[in-house]
């Protein structure tokens, strides 16, 4: 069977390599300078302005959403915004207590602590950021048995910005101690345009409005992917004209890409296909259609599906995925008749 990269594809959401994401320089550093969520950023300024005017630190913020929407990207802007540090980690680097014990007794007086991909922290790491938001101390359990003492040791004041790409995926009781909470929708193309205008001016490469506004329509609503996208035309526009990204040479380079006017890559269509021709259009069970086209169904599940069922190219129902109608068309697929049964649409 052929070999995909599902990870270190152009359309891919979260960072692959040569993204060189860390301390990138597309990053907004103010919520001025920070494109589209306009409810999220409302919201979030008014909270910022509050704790500023009462001199207290920021209660502790939910940011949920699709990968590369800007979760670490508004953290930062949080942290700028207060005047104080950002402090960045993720959930799966925290192994023991001890390690959130450590980050945490390291922070000053109102600081941001991240913590990328919130709900792959463990039980007992849970355990202590609990009364650490709360309370803002912890206890520590030192010795065992009769030996066995324990420590209360205040912490400074600060707040917890956590991401998470499902919020469904948190327990309870950690979800209900974030004061604020905030869903990160995808983007329409006209501010994802204005995104890759924004991103070509910082690097320096000259681009037509309609050349970014293609580069949009095909970033499949993400940031992340569009400034990518803007990084790789680049390289077609110097080499196969003077430099400038046009409409014309957006198209070219996405077409040599293999990336469609939709941004579905040859990974989309090979699932789309494998549902149509294996399954008859569905529904097929996440892990069947895993198994079919070699992936993870987390990948599907977090990676693919979303921006499919974002166009209506795919249903969710309780029996499995389904292709609709639209994707049908879209891909080129013969439209079944009614009658024939080839691939029924729910
Ligand atoms: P996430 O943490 O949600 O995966 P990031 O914050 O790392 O996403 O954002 C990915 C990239 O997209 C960043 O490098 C940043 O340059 C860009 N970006 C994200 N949101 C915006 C925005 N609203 N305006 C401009 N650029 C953005």
């Amino acid at each position: 069977m052929e070999e995909y990269d599902f990870e270190n594809r152009i359309v891919s959401p979260t960072e692959i390599m040569g993204d060189n994401d860390s301390d990138n320089p597309l990053r907004p550093r103010t919520l001025n300078d920070y494109i589209g969520q306009e409810k999220a950023k409302q919201n979030l300024a008014v909270f910022i302005e509050a704790a500023r005017q009462r001199h207290e630190s920021l209660d502790h913020v939910l940011l949920y959403g699709p990968p590369g929407l800007g979760k670490t990207t508004l953290s930062g802007i949080i942290a700028n915004e207060l005047n104080v540090n950002l402090r960045i980690t993720s959930g799966p680097a925290i192994e023991k207590p001890g390690d959130l014990a450590a980050i945490l007794t390291n922070l000053n007086e109102g600081d941001v602590l991240f913590i990328d991909e919130i709900h792959r922290i463990s039980r007992a790491v849970e355990e202590i950021l609990y009364p650490a938001m709360e309370d803002f101390a912890i206890d520590i359990v030192t010795g065992k048995g009769q030996m066995a003492a324990s420590y209360h040791l205040p912490l400074p004041h600060f707040t917890l910005v956590g991401a998470t790409t499902r919020a469904g995926q948190l327990t309870a009781p950690l979800r209900d101690r974030f004061g604020v909470s905030l869903r990160l929708e995808l983007y329409t193309p006209e501010e994802l345009a204005k995104i890759v205008t924004r991103s070509a001016s910082i690097l320096h490469i000259g681009i037509e409005p309609d050349g970014a506004l293609e580069i949009a329509s095909r970033s499949r609503g993400t940031p992340r992917i569009a400034n990518r996208m803007l990084k790789r035309v680049r390289d077609f526009a110097q080499v196969l004209s003077d430099g400038v990204i046009t409409l014309e040479t957006a198209q070219t380079a996405l077409e040599r890409l293999e990336i469609d006017e939709l941004g579905l890559d040859a990974n989309d269509r090979r699932m789309l296909t494998a549902i149509v021709k294996f399954y008859r259009g569905g529904p097929v069970g996440l892990e069947t259609l895993a198994a079919a086209i070699g992936e993870e169904a987390v990948t599907i599940e977090d990676v693919i599906e979303p921006y499919l069922m974002q166009i209506g190219f795919l249903n969710r129902t309780p029996r499995g995925r389904c292709i609709t109608r639209a994707a049908c068309l879209h891909m080129g697929f013969d439209l079944p008749d009614a009658q024939d049964g080839q691939i029924r649409f729910e």
